[in-house]
Order: structure tokens, then sequence, then C-alpha cells
């Protein structure tokens, strides 16, 4: 069953995907610091704090036990296994978000983007790629010491992910970064002034437009 009561709120949902590699955190943090209504949504997931991200900022770093407890709660709107972790998305946290009139991001691969699709109304999914597989090869070997090993890895699990790009609304190629931004900031600002979007945020100046017009 489809829920359509989250489409009634104010904000708009967008899950963007894309392969390790393809740019998407730096496209989506240049997208929040220009816009102050817009979030990026915080995760729980049970794999281990990385140097410099905080509990509660980056992701809401939880064990197993308390991350299957969740699940076994509802709490979550979707959760997988990624790479050996698990990851999921709060709903309460979503719903607080859009109905203060925020638009959410849902940085989640394709898995958890497949189960919101097939339960709420009204997401917008965007798909970020790398221009070529030599390009996404030289982002996905960070240090010299990487081995071919890990590197093949790399980039079977970003093919994996690659895959599904043809399940989201809208790709973008991530070749020159200003220009993704740019394709980014289209899709994002365009869906706000869609009319249901518009409905919400505009509510108190459509009635009064409208209560004049019918005098
Ligand atoms: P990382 O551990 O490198 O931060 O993220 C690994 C992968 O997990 C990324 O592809 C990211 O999009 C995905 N991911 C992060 N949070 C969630 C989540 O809440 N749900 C799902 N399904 N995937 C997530």
């Amino acid at each position: 069953m489809i829920d359509h009561s989250m489409q009634q709120l104010s904000g708009n949902l967008f899950i963007i995907s894309a392969p390790s590699g393809a740019g998407k955190s730096t496209l989506i943090q240049a997208l929040l610091k220009r816009y102050s209504d817009m979030r990026l949504s915080v995760s729980h997931t049970t794999r281990a704090p990385r140097a410099g991200e905080q509990d509660g900022v980056h992701y809401h770093f939880t064990t197993i036990p308390d991350f299957q407890q969740r699940i076994a709660n509802g709490e979550f709107l979707e959760s997988a296994e990624v790479f050996g972790n698990y990851y999921g998305t709060s709903t309460q946290a979503i719903r607080e978000l859009l109905s203060q009139g925020i638009d959410v991001f849902l940085d989640i691969d394709w898995q958890g983007a497949q189960q919101i699709r097939a339960k709420v109304a009204g997401t917008i999914g965007i798909f970020i790629l790398p221009p070529s597989l030599d390009a996404l090869q030289q982002r996905l070997t960070h240090r010299a010491t990487d081995s071919a090993e890990v590197i093949a890895k790399r980039m079977a699990q970003a093919q994996s992910e690659m895959s599904h790009a043809f399940e989201y609304d809208y790709l973008i190629i991530n070749d020159q970064l200003e220009q993704a931004y740019n394709e980014l900031e289209r899709i994002v600002l365009a869906q706000r002034n869609r009319f249901s979007s518009q409905a919400h945020r505009q509510q108190a100046l459509l009635e009064q437009l409208l209560a004049k017009a019918a005098k």
C-alpha cells in the first residue's frame, strides 16, 4: 500500500543514490550550504564511525541489537544491509522535517530507494553517475597503496549500485562538478515549484488571492 500522507506535508522528499566515487556527498553538501530549508536525513547505522564523523551529525551510530529493536518497533521507513553494515532511515525524523516545510534528502542505496518508492507517494529519485569507468576507477583509487584486489572490489560494488540507475526519476552525470551541481539545483528547484508543493508553501497567499478574485 502506498502511503500518501507524507505527500500531504509541505516539504519534498528527495532520494539520492550513486556509486561511491560519483561525488554524491559533495553535490548534496553544496546544495545544503546554499539553502537553509533543505536537510540531509541522518541515518542510523551499525558501522563504526570514521575519523571526523560525529554521532548525531553524520549518522546515529548504534549497535546491531539496538538496530534490530528499532526494526521490530517499526521505526524505519527503510533499512538495508550495505557492505556488511546495517543502515536505516527514521520515519519520525523525516516526517517532522517535511511537516516544517523542509525539503529532505536521503543519501541511501538502491535497496532503501526501492523500499521507499513502494511505500511513499511523491518522492523524487535522483541518480548520480560518473562520466566513465576510467574516471570512476581513478576516483576509487584513494591511495597508491590500494591493492588491485581492493580496487576491483570497489569497482564491482559501484557497478552493482549503477545497475539500478534506471529506477530513478532523474539522472545526473558528474563530469564537471559545477555543471552537475547546476543540474541538481535545477531539478530540486523545479520540484519546489510544482503546484502540489506550492499549494502547501503558498497556502496563505493562494487563499488571499483567490478570495479577492471571488468578490
Ligand atoms: P557510508 O558507510 O560510506 O557512509 O555509506 C555506504 C552506503 O550506504 C552509501 O551508498 C549510502 O548511500 C548508503 N546509506 C547510508 N545511509 C543509508 C540508509 O539509511 N539506508 C540505506 N538503504 N542506505 C544508506
